[in-house]
């Protein structure tokens, strides 16, 4: 275990899910010592990408009583990462000094033996140079001292519009990140590999939700709406024979 280590922290309960951490993600990492982050048939009917942060939206729940759930989802830098000891190469590998899992790109072979050995799904090969991404926690902008203090942070908290997305040090109490997870019942994604993920979850606050049958009626349904309104003859005058444009 590492003394320190960086981690986002993410709030379900106030993400909505609008991809403005995945955008601004791509942009900084695309342009920085990550990128490129290849595209393919961008504009195409079937188009893929290397991206380090997504966000996948589910429904939950049988209808009526459904909710929809945004996961924003990116490498969660664990503390005993089964991606780093498969590495043949030793490309993949943890730094001492804050806990982040990087990839050397001048080591990776693009075997992907660290993407199948990765529960999350969290790394993505770069198909035109062959190896492989994920997120480095921009590495190469939180130590910038060239930037004002309050910029030294991933791209995507920065980007955020609810706050969703805090990001620090979980090993020190009292950073606003072990704060969160403490007092707000912060988790972590399948525990049960072992992999001891340093990103964390806030969880979703149950709210009660009375429906009343009313509300599941769209009134304005046109299927409905058609089957009331008059249908006009076809001997009735129309627009253009009422007006002089
Ligand atoms: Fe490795 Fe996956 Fe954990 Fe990231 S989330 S450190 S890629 S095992
Ligand atoms: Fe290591 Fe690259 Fe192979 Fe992953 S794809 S195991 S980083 S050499
Ligand atoms: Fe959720 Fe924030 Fe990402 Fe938008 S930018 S999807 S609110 S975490």
């Amino acid at each position: 275990m590492t003394t320190k280590q960086l981690a986002l922290v993410i709030d379900l309960n106030v993400c909505v899910g609008c991809h403005a951490c995945v955008t601004s993600c791509k942009g900084w990492n695309d342009a920085g010592a990550a990128g490129p982050l290849t595209d393919q048939n961008p504009y195409g009917a079937d188009p893929s990408g290397t991206f380090f942060n997504r966000v996948q939206t589910f429904e939950v729940g049988e209808f009526p009583h459904t909710e929809t759930v945004h996961l924003p989802k990116s490498c969660l830098h664990c503390e005993d990462p089964p991606c780093v000891p498969v590495c043949p190469t030793g490309a993949s590998y943890k730094r001492a000094e804050d806990g982040i899992v990087l990839v050397d790109y001048d080591k990776c072979i693009g075997c992907k033996y660290c993407s199948w050995a990765c529960p999350y799904g969290a790394r993505e090969i770069d198909e035109q140079q062959k190896v492989m991404k994920k997120c480095t926690l921009c590495v190469d902008r939180i130590y910038d001292a060239k930037l004002p203090e309050a910029e030294r942070k991933p791209a995507c908290v920065l980007a955020c519009p609810t706050s969703a997305r805090l990001f620090g040090d979980i090993h020190d109490p009292e950073s606003e990140a072990s704060r969160a997870i403490r007092e707000q019942g912060g988790y972590a994604l399948m525990p049960e590999w072992g992999t001891q993920p340093a990103n964390h979850y806030l969880p979703r606050r149950k709210t009660g939700k009375r429906l009343h049958p009313d509300e599941l009626e769209r009134h304005d349904n046109p299927l409905k709406v058609d089957g009331k309104l008059p249908r006009p003859s076809p001997d009735d005058p129309a627009l253009d024979d009422v007006t002089s444009w």
